[in-house]
């Protein structure tokens, strides 16, 4: 059997288990890395060659954007990543990395529970790290760090140990204070949300280079900071990927620290979703009832020349199937999901059996859809309307 289909496989398997589902989302600054890291995330699930991760770009699918070198559609892929014994399927969605693109990364963030931002470590936090928290904490989706470009500290700026110690802690700090900040005025979000590299909830590394560590990383590999950056200085790069590859550090964090739809969605339909708390449709999404009424929330519209439109979006409730009449809030007249399926390594996959709740799927025959959608078997009160949050203007440096 090819490694595709295998792959395939192994998602169809995974989609039957919310606990070992985990839907994330990549959000940065333009230029801090997302898509550098997203490739190595791919490469390290066997999706894309380990030696074009980087220069692939997988997630920028649109040969524009590859030309421009900013992302603009949400790009979908799942993954699967063992950690601790137990195999997850790890959905993420791509966010776009430009300011003008600040509606698409909403959307991107209702479909999915835990948002991986990314901070270029020279740079620090900047403007669009702001507004990408925001964004994610507004949704309800939990934050984790990843500090990228650790490799320009030692290398370009020479910094030593205790400087780059102090840099990263700048870092940590000013994420932090933005998180409490946000999440102060929300009541419901109960759990301390700021990350700490103690917890494990921050990742430090080179998507460039493909290394990466954490502290249950270094715990476990017996590799600490010093000899990161001895190995890194001493040009010992493909060493240090072999013993510390980024994408496991990362999906391990993902794994452990992101929530599953079973825990994520009571959580959040109550934030995003305003029906009645009491009516079956709710528990059926508070509960991820794949056996409950349909409701999918379509986050994007893609087209695809042999296909056409594809909805893509995150499955609250019910298994998403071939042949179904489901509404399109907001006009009369019920839909026929032609297809469903699901994206690898930014190509979709159609699927001979339906997409139960907790996934994201891709489905075509929804012409009414639109991004912002609520799609369901039964007429419901539609989720929230995604408001876009406007950000300054900055231009590129
Ligand atoms: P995005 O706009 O956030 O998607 O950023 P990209 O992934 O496209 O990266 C922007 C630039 O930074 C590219 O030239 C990358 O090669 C570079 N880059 C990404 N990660 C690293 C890293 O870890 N170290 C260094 N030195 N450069 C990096």
């Amino acid at each position: 059997m090819g490694r595709r289909k295998k792959i395939v496989q192994e998602c169809e398997t995974l989609m039957d288990n919310p606990e070992q589902i985990r839907n994330i989302a990549i959000a940065a600054h333009v230029d801090h890395g997302k898509t550098t890291l997203s490739d190595n995330l791919l490469a390290g699930a066997g999706m894309i060659s380990e030696d074009t991760a980087g220069e692939q770009l997988a997630m920028d699918t649109e040969e524009d954007e590859q030309e421009r070198g900013i992302t603009i559609d949400a790009a979908n892929v799942s993954m699967t990543h063992e950690y601790e014994g137990e195999n997850h399927l790890i959905n993420l969605i791509d966010t776009p990395g430009h300011v003008d693109f600040g509606g698409d990364v909403t959307r991107a963030m209702r479909a999915v529970d835990g948002a991986l931002v990314v901070v270029d470590a020279v740079e620090g936090a900047m403007p669009q790290t702001e507004t990408v928290l925001r964004q994610a904490l507004r949704e309800g989706v939990k934050p984790a760090l990843f500090i990228n470009k650790v490799d320009r500290l030692i290398n370009e700026l020479q910094e030593g140990p205790q400087e780059m110690q102090e840099r990263l802690l700048d870092v940590i700090t000013d994420v932090n204070e933005l998180i409490r900040g946000m999440t102060e005025e929300m009541d419901d979000i109960t759990e301390d949300w700021t990350v700490s590299v103690e917890e494990g909830t921050v990742a430090f590394g080179s998507a460039l280079y493909k290394w990466g560590v954490s502290m249950p990383s270094m715990e476990a590999t017996g590799i600490s900071f010093g000899e990161v950056i001895d190995m890194e200085r001493n040009d010992e790069r493909d060493e240090l990927h072999a013993q510390t590859p980024l994408s496991d550090v990362v999906l391990d964090m993902v794994a452990e620290h992101f929530p599953n739809p079973l825990k994520a969605q009571p959580f959040r339909v109550p934030r995003i979703w305003r029906g009645d708390a009491e009516s079956d449709v709710a528990e059926d999404m508070r509960t991820v009832d794949r056996g409950g009424d349909i409701v999918f929330m379509c986050t994007d519209i893609g087209m695809d020349p042999h296909a056409g439109e594809i909805a893509t979006g995150r499955v609250f409730s019910g298994t998403l199937e071939k042949g179904q009449e489901l509404y399109v809030s907001g006009t009369a007249g019920r839909n026929r999901v032609q297809s469903v399926g699901i994206y690898m390594g930014g190509e979709r996959e159609e699927l001979d059996r339906g997409v139960p709740a907790g996934n994201i799927a891709a489905v075509t025959g929804l012409k009414d859809a639109i991004a912002g959608s609520t799609v369901s078997d039964v007429e419901m009160t539609p989720f929230e309307s995604i408001e876009h949050i406007s950000e300054p203007v900055i231009t590129k440096s």
